[in-house]
């Protein structure tokens, strides 16, 4: 396989979309970041890097390393032997796609990609010996780790949730075990009955997750349950794409939904999982089907390793997505503090592949590419109804911030042919990013 040069890094970043391609600002643009000698393993072969969590983070960049340079020893570690994905978990939950499509292995990233793919979670991370304890007492060395854990929830934050009754009132926002017992929860609900749903305050992955999935449940309660009524209780006073959502809620599916704000009294202060009763002050509401998705903070073991901060997520040198608590220790993904950057699975894997490449120039002492970086998260408000939010973004002082102009959200009002336009490119996106970091 070929070993990339600097240059190369940035062409084949632009090729594969993880950034947009604006090569007047790429060209000749030499970061601060510190340089370092490339740290050797022990034999004085090749640098081990270690990345720990095989989702839209972990499996990017884990990819990109080898595809930068060959050279480079990367072994991803991950508990599961196959990934579902959340993008497209909630189109599963309406039976517009089934749970085989959204669920992944790492087959290629380990045959095709060279990638030393370990099935253990990791216990332990030693940032002054530089090694990772797995949980059958394995030990990996290694000259860089990247860590992409996603997230963790605050269940503490809402009286009589916890982890204990996740089984009952699935948050579903890990996809999985969760997103079945969901899926199954809304085909059993009565004729006429109620869902409530619960979204959490910012930060929290995904912000138009939530909202899709009510559009989702709504889809399919449209076509099985027609009288039922989805009841979204926010601990927020906005969202993401409201406007559109709620353009689109109100023409697909009339009163079903309704919506209350945190200044109505939406959020959720208190549940009772046995009997599906929430408590607002909104009012006391006895539901047949709860869906609260906790507050969210970094995955566990980001806190394990004290990887985090007050905020409860980690902060990093948004440039190479160093930690800025131990060097050597890149976080990506939802775990990470990245400036204007949404916690999506787009962005994820982009930071996967900028981490990847800040890596590979460390290691070479190239100064460090300094490309612009892209989300686009779309989302599904029925099988033929999409809409859409994208941003470019570029460091300002230190922080990823949006490209002014660059960008945008749907158009309000469009019709019915640009709708369904959207619907087919959020399959395509989907299609496009999972055969990048899983399929092909
Ligand atoms: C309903 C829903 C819909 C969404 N839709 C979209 C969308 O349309 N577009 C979009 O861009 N994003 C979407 N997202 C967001 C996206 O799923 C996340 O932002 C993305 O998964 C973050 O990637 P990550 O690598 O940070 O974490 P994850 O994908 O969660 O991966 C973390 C991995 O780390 C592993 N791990 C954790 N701890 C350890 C350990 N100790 N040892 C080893 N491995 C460990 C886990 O097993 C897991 O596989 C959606 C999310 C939800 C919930």
């Amino acid at each position: 396989m070929k070993q990339f040069n600097r240059r190369e890094i940035i062409k084949a970043m632009v090729a594969l979309g993880a950034v947009a391609p604006v090569y007047s600002v790429l060209t000749g643009c030499v970061s601060n970041a510190p340089k370092e000698k490339a740290q050797l393993n022990k034999a004085g072969s090749q640098p081990r890097v270690v990345v720990i969590g095989g989702g839209f983070g972990g499996a990017s960049c884990a990819k990109y390393l080898k595809r930068f340079d060959s050279h480079i020893d990367v072994t991803l570690v991950e508990p599961k032997e196959t990934y579902m994905t959340c993008p497209g978990s909630n189109w599963y939950l309406a039976g517009l796609t089934d749970a085989k499509t959204i669920t992944h292995n790492y087959k290629s990233l380990s045959e095709k990609h060279k990638v030393n793919v370990i099935h253990q979670m990791v216990s332990a991370i030693d940032p002054a010996a530089k090694t990772v304890t797995l949980a059958n007492g394995d030990l990996l060395g290694y000259d860089r780790l990247v860590v992409s854990p996603g997230i963790d929830f605050k269940y503490e934050a809402i009286e009589g949730l916890s982890a204990d009754v996740i089984d009952k009132i699935p948050h579903a926002y890990q996809a999985g075990p969760q997103t079945d017992i969901l899926y199954k929860q809304i085909r059993e609900m009565k004729q006429g009955g109620t869902f409530v749903i619960a979204p959490p305050g910012n930060p929290f992955r995904c912000p138009p997750g939530p909202y899709e999935r009510v559009s989702m449940v709504a889809a399919y309660f449209k076509a099985n349950n027609p009288t039922a009524k989805i009841l979204v209780l926010d601990a927020k006073d906005k969202f993401s794409k409201q406007g559109l959502f709620k353009e689109g809620w109100a023409e697909l599916y009339g009163d079903m939904i309704e919506w209350v704000s945190a200044t109505d009294g939406g959020a959720v202060k208190k549940v009772d999982a046995a009997t599906k009763t929430v408590t607002c002050d909104y009012g006391t509401i006895k539901a047949d089907v709860v869906n609260i998705i906790p507050p969210q903070k970094a995955g566990k073991l980001a806190f394990a390793a004290g990887l985090t901060n007050e905020t409860g997520w980690c902060p990093v040198n948004q440039e190479t997505f160093e930690s800025t608590i131990h060097r050597g220790i890149h976080v990506i993904g939802d775990a990470s503090i990245a400036g204007k950057m949404p916690k999506s699975g787009h962005s994820a894997a982009s930071q996967g592949k900028m981490c990847a490449a800040a890596i590979v120039s460390q290691f070479h002492n190239w100064a460090m590419p300094r490309p612009k970086n892209v989300n686009t998260c779309y989302s599904l408000i029925s099988a033929d109804y999409g809409i859409s939010v994208a941003a470019v973004y570029e460091m300002h002082d230190g922080t990823i911030g949006g490209v002014s102009g660059a960008g945008g959200v749907s158009p309000m009002g469009a019709d019915a042919a640009f709708r369904k336009m959207e619907a087919n490119y959020a399959r395509g996106w989907y299609k496009s990013i999972t055969a990048d970091l899983w399929n092909s």
